[in-house]
């Protein structure tokens, strides 16, 4: 009999097991009480990306005249946006469960539940319904953290789940947090042309990411006239009439006595686990301020257990999911029985969306020098780059971290255009413990971005 595996949460981790295990012969069952896809189609990824593109576009065209264009501009349609997100939500939502079915994962739309290690309780619209299984992922996901001093209406004080698009346009909106959804949501409205404020808890937006990749950031914040509150925390909000033209109306107050004023605000604090209500007690798996704990196999307390995605509290990162949701599946089926390579999350690309765009993978500078670690660091501008030049966009540089015994490639970080994709490789030689010569000696496109990369390894 092929092994009963069930899975609840359908976002990247959920539906990379789901299929995986079907291929390789498991009899899997998906729940999902939303939207298959998960958060990362409905609010999070693709959504943000979508903005950003249009902004970008947006931007682009504005900037015409610099490539020797005339008479060229743009300007936003709201409702076309909306329109736009929402078909590439229903394609991307058809091509999963279309994906699902073509390996005959049976979906039950409901909430699922623990009821014991090998019961899952799934509550669909029909009614209860109990289901055994061999094997359960837990890949529920997580949602954006709400302090007690914020009275989100979806309206005008917003999470990230409400501004995909947000009800409207803000004409000055305030953006609570800088981590990279903070960041990304300052570079997109200010692009739509809103005035923005944002409130930097530390001295540095990012605060986890190199300093001179911040500085590029917040260099560009302060050139499109980004107000930048750093070093203060918000503490309370009043929501008050919007006042006239609707531009006032939101005071966000901070604990250094500052008060920020705009017509809309957005909570970028983080997030919270899925986890109440999930049964991890019923089935005895151990949890963390509500994540579950897990191994280098993702498997939790009760082996046959896993979790994946967010509620693993690895990165999260969509990216991650799926590698972590097609690592279950084989490993569940039992294909780990030889060598193989663990999920190294220390090398994990990952990119934040803004203009410019940033990316990074592998040791960062700052790490080295804290542990004292020898690196050799090696940088050169885009200035320096005919690609960019033609592109009319030579902002930011490549840095290259590698050992200076070996010539290893540690990591490294790209600001600029198309970082995201650049950064891939530096990812592949971070993984496969590639040499700078070896991103040196090849012989790459010209004209193209990626001869910055063979430059900063020189
Ligand atoms: C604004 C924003 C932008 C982001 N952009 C990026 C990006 O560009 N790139 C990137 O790699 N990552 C990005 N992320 C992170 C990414 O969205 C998450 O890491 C990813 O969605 C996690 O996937 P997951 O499978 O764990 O969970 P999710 O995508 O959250 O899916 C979990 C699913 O489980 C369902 N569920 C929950 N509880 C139950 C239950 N009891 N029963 C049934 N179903 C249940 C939910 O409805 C949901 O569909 C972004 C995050 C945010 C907030």
């Amino acid at each position: 009999m092929s092994k009963r595996f069930v899975i609840i949460g359908g976002g990247p981790a959920g539906n990379t097991a789901a299929t995986y295990a079907a291929r390789m012969g498991a009899d899997v069952t998906l729940i999902e009480r939303d939207i298959l896809g998960g958060a990362a189609h409905l609010w999070d990824c693709i959504p943000s990306k979508a903005m950003i593109a249009t902004g970008g576009a947006l931007s682009q065209i504005n900037a015409a005249s610099g490539m020797g264009l005339t008479d060229v501009s743009a300007s936003l349609d709201f409702d076309a946006l909306r329109g736009r997100i929402a078909t590439i939500q229903e394609k991307l939502r058809a091509s999963v469960s279309g994906m699902l079915e073509n390996q005959g994962v049976t979906l039950l739309q409901g909430t699922g539940r623990l009821k014991g290690p090998h019961e899952v309780v799934v509550e669909t619209t029909d009614g209860l319904t109990e289901i055994d299984a061999d094997v359960i992922l837990l890949s529920t996901g997580s949602r954006p953290r709400i302090p007690d001093w914020a009275p989100v209406d979806g309206n005008r004080v917003l999470t990230t789940r409400d501004a995909y698009p947000p009800p409207e346009l803000p004409e000055h909106l305030i953006v609570v947090g800088s981590g990279v959804t903070g960041v990304e949501f300052v570079h997109m409205f200010s692009s739509f042309g809103c005035q923005v404020t944002l409130i930097v808890s530390r001295q540095q937006v990012l605060p986890q990411k190199d300093p001179e990749v911040a500085a590029a950031l917040e260099d560009d914040f302060i050139r499109r006239g980004v107000r930048l509150y750093k070093g203060a925390r918000a503490v309370g909000l009043d929501v008050g009439d919007g006042g006239e033209g609707g531009g006032g109306g939101i005071t966000v107050r901070c604990d250094d006595g500052r008060v920020a004023v705009g017509s809309h605000a957005l909570l970028a604090i983080g997030s919270l686990p899925n986890s109440e209500g999930l049964g991890l007690d019923a089935a005895g798996v151990e949890a963390d301020h509500g994540y579950v704990v897990v191994n280098h196999n993702c498997q939790s307390s009760v082996p046959h257990i896993y979790a994946a995605g967010d509620l693993s509290g690895k990165l999260p990162l969509s990216s991650v999911a799926s590698v972590q949701g097609r690592k279950i599946a084989e490993h569940a089926m039992g294909l780990h029985v030889g060598p193989h390579r663990h999920l190294d999350y220390e090398k994990a690309a990952s990119a934040i969306f803004t203009v410019p765009e940033i990316a990074d993978v592998g040791l960062a500078e700052a790490d080295a020098f804290s542990s004292g670690r020898k690196i050799r660091v090696t940088k050169v501008p885009f200035s320096a780059n005919a690609k960019a030049l033609i592109e009319n966009d030579a902002r930011g540089f490549v840095k290259i971290i590698s050992d200076p015994a070996t010539g290893v490639v540690l990591g490294g970080s790209i600001v600029g255009r198309n970082a995201a994709e650049l950064i891939s490789v530096i990812a592949l030689a971070v993984t496969a413990g590639l040499r700078v010569t070896d991103i040196v000696e090849s012989l790459l496109v010209h004209p193209a971005l990626a001869e910055a990369l063979a430059d900063a390894a020189e």
